[in-house]
């Protein structure tokens, strides 16, 4: 309880602060984060400078009480803006989340509602990005849970076996093991697949002398771990082998960067050069990392335009990979949490070359 009054009030100081007099939230993430609520796709908060109001349908009229005791509960009936007009009636502006409400729904409110309209960005995600502890202990629970499952699936995969039913295995696990749902649907690719950063498993089945991809992660207490690791199946090429220990190279030169003061472009720049050194920077086609907690691409972004700092009590991923049409891939990604004097690595599987 305390800790949700201390976002509140939080966001009640950011409010006033641009002379915001009631603030709708409508991403779901921001909804349980603000509320505790886990059914926010059918909801909205109200906040007035007095009141929070979890404005719902009857569905939900039970897991309210349970989830978000101290709110007030309002039930609109195919969410016509009734209740919120009511609410909203004597103030002069409402601010809300312009990048989760859609433009039909912005139209109708502002036919439905009196007060002036005004679209807004990160009220909540500024709070969101550094994680206190019960964050943090949810995330590196999620970790561990990716952890184990790739211990599993090591002794599991075989040739003969598809991307497909890997990644089957993969969400499987992560719910057997104890989280809630997979936080991303896996990528599982294999051999010339592997090519495809954001590859989609199919029914291509593993083969002797294959790479296999693999990155996921699930959603432990609405909080997620994300990791990727490439694995080899029976001979490692010496070709592979020595692009494998290229980009492990970057990835640990990535990790040992991170700490608290560093800006998330000189980070990103450090990785992209030692690949560059290694002759392989042309193959590197995505930034360094993300942010991640409740939402698998967060704030901060470790990426060549990203001005943030990195701030103690932020948890980012480091995840060079080079992708090479024809040939295949290979990424490495372990999520971390920024100290003030380094970081602390969540992800602890094998970074040593894999055979199965
Ligand atoms: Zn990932
Ligand atoms: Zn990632």
């Amino acid at each position: 309880m305390f800790v949700i009054e201390n976002r509140i009030s939080e966001l009640r100081k950011r409010m006033s602060s641009l002379n915001v007099e009631t603030f709708l939230v409508s991403k779901p993430e921001n909804i349980r984060y603000l509320s505790g609520f886990t059914g926010g796709s059918d909801a909205k908060l109200l906040i007035t400078p007095q009141d929070k109001y979890i404005i719902s349908d009857s569905r939900y009229r039970e897991q309210i009480v349970r989830e978000s005791p101290g709110w007030c509960p309002v039930e609109e009936k195919n969410y016509d803006n009734s209740q919120l007009a009511l609410l909203t009636a004597n103030f002069s502006n409402m601010g809300f989340e312009s990048q989760s409400i859609s433009y039909d729904t912005f139209k109708l409110m502002e036919v439905d509602l009196k007060s002036q309209l005004l679209p807004l960005t990160d009220m909540v995600e500024k709070d969101r990005i550094i994680k206190d502890q019960d964050e943090l202990e949810f995330i590196k629970k999620a970790a561990q849970i990716g952890d184990n499952v790739f211990t599993d699936m090591i002794d599991q995969i075989k040739p003969g076996m598809s991307e497909k039913k890997i990644a089957n295995e993969i969400a499987y696990l992560l719910r057997e093991r104890g989280c809630e749902k997979e936080a991303f649907d896996s990528i599982v690719v294999a051999g010339e697949n592997a090519a495809l950063p954001h590859g989609k498993p199919g029914n291509r089945l593993i083969a002797d002398g294959d790479m296999i991809t693999m990155d996921f992660g699930g959603f432990y207490q609405g909080y997620l771990a994300d990791m990727t690791r490439t694995v080899a199946v029976g001979k490692v090429s010496t070709d592979l082998y020595d692009k494998y220990m290229a980009v492990l190279e970057a990835q640990e030169l990535g990790i040992s960067l991170v700490k608290a003061g560093i800006r998330c472009k000189d980070l990103d720049k450090a990785v992209r050069d030692r690949l560059k050194l290694l002759g392989l920077d042309d193959f590197f086609l995505h930034s360094t990392g993300h942010g991640v907690g409740l939402e698998v691409h967060e704030q901060p972004t470790v990426s060549a335009k990203s001005e943030a700092v990195l701030i103690s009590g932020m948890v980012v991923t480091i995840e060079p990979g080079i992708y090479i049409k024809g040939w295949g891939g290979i990424r490495i990604e372990d999520t971390v949490i920024v100290k003030d004097d380094g970081c602390e690595v969540l992800t602890r599987s094998d970074k040593a070359i894999l055979k199965i």
